[in-house]
Formats: structure tokens, C-alpha cells, sequence
């Protein structure tokens, strides 16, 4: 049997990891985070001092990106053998990875890797171009997305948390919240946008466990169908 496709797209911080990763949980299947996969290109590459298109396509043949899962079903990304999952969450590879993936070079690159994971076993996979670019046959495609604002405070107080000593003010984070939306909305390959199958999940004025129950819900009846 064909395995199942779950499509979860939106714009940064809509807690798509997090809701995505639940859901694979309690379906039980494996979770792919495609961004992580643009996070470790930006990093390897910003390692590698390239900093322009040509130079980042140059090094693309020196570079394997792969997933692995930890005994927890952590998902963990690897630049040529290397955990790099501690080290691209940064907001300099956050904006790296907007910039990359901009790239259709790059998104080439990943494409194969993507689609090869989707056909080997069900997932919920999430990014930006999931429903409408890599799996357009995906069983289920959400669209989850919140406002500006309160996908920025989330950020903010999670940076926080993390960084208490070190975290931007809630000014900066909404500045890049804004400007990665425009990125990756604005570019020319893969724009970010709803596919016009995906069911819409707006998640403002929900709690993480509203949103994930919301999901389930979505998921159960288009798989019944
Ligand atoms: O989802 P996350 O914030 O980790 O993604 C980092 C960046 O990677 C995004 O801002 C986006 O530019 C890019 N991305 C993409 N296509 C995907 C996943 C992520 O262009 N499928």
C-alpha cells in the first residue's frame, strides 16, 4: 500500500514543528522537518564562508544532508556525518536559511531527499512548499498559520527562555518574523502559499493543545474519506 502523506505548510513560527512532531506521535509516523534541512545548507555554508548564490551552489557536491532519529524519535540533521541539530537554530542560520532557500539550486538538491523519505514509509512532513511542490499527492495538506504578532511573541518568549541573558526584544524578533514571511512568501521558486487543497488551520487564538487536537481532527477525517 501507498504510504501516507501528511503536508503541514505555513510561514515561520506558527508551531509547526511542534505540532507536527505531536502529530506524528500520535499517528505514529515518522516526522520530516524540511527547514532543518535549508537550516543545515545556511550553516555548512556560512561555516564555509560562502555568503553568495554562486558560492553556496559551488559547494552543494561536498555536501550530504541526512536525518536520523535518536531513541527518543528526536529527529536529528547531519552535514557529512556531522550532528549539526544543536547548532541551526540560531537567528543568523534562521535568515541563512530564508536566503538559501531561495536558491533553486539548492531546492533541487533537497527535493530528491524529500520526496525519497515520503515514499519509503507515511510521515508528516512540514516546511513552506510540502503541499504545493513535493508531495502534491499528499493524502492530507494544513495549511497552519497565525498572525504576525503572535507567532512573534511565541518566538520572543521561547528565546527567553533559552537565552534569558542574550534574547532580542520583542521589536526584533517580530522585525525578522516579518521579514522572513516576506522572503519566503516574495521568491520566485516554491513561494510560500496555501495549496488549494490544504485545509486551513489558523492557530492565533488557539493553545497548543487546541491546535493539535484541531489537527488530529483534520487529519482523521480526510484519512476516513
Ligand atoms: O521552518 P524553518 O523556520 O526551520 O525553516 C527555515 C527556512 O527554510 C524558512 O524560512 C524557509 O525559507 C526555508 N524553507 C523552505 N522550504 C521548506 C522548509 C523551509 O524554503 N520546505
Amino acid at each position: 500500500m501507498k504510504p501516507v502523506s501528511i503536508a503541514i505548510d505555513g510561514p515561520s513560527g506558527a508551531g509547526k514543528s511542534t505540532l507536527a512532531r505531536r502529530l506524528a506521535k500520535n499517528l505514529g509516523y515518522v516526522y520530516v522537518d524540511t527547514g532543518a534541512m535549508y537550516r543545515t545548507i545556511a550553516y555548512y555554508t556560512i561555516q564555509k564562508n560562502a555568503l553568495t548564490a554562486e558560492a553556496v551552489i559551488a559547494l552543494l557536491p561536498t555536501l550530504t544532508v541526512s536525518l536520523g532519529y535518536g531513541t527518543d524519535g528526536v529527529q536529528h540533521v547531519y552535514a557529512n556525518g556531522e550532528d549539526v541539530s544543536d547548532f541551526i537554530r540560531t537567528p543568523e542560520v534562521s535568515m541563512g536559511a530564508s536566503r538559501v532557500s531561495a536558491i533553486p539550486e539548492v531546492r533541487a538538491f533537497l527535493l530528491d531527499t524529500q520526496r525519497n523519505l515520503a515514499k519509503q514509509t507515511n510521515v508528516v512532513m512540514d516546511g513552506r512548499d510540502i503541499g504545493t511542490v513535493v508531495l502534491p499527492d499528499a493524502q492530507v495538506k494544513i495549511y497552519l498559520t497565525a498572525s504576525a504578532e503572535k507567532r512573534a511573541m511565541r518566538r520572543f518568549l521561547e528565546l527567553q527562555e533559552k537565552q534569558p541573558d542574550s534574547a532580542p526584544t520583542f521589536e526584533e524578533v517580530l522585525a525578522d518574523v516579518i521579514q522572513r514571511d516576506k522572503q519566503d512568501m516574495s521568491r520566485e521558486i516554491a513561494p510560500l502559499k496555501q495549496a488549494e487543497d490544504a485545509v486551513l488551520a489558523e492557530t492565533s487564538d488557539l493553545t497548543l493543545e487546541e491546535s493539535e487536537a484541531l489537527l488530529l481532527r483534520i487529519c482523521q477525517e480526510k484519512l476516513a474519506q
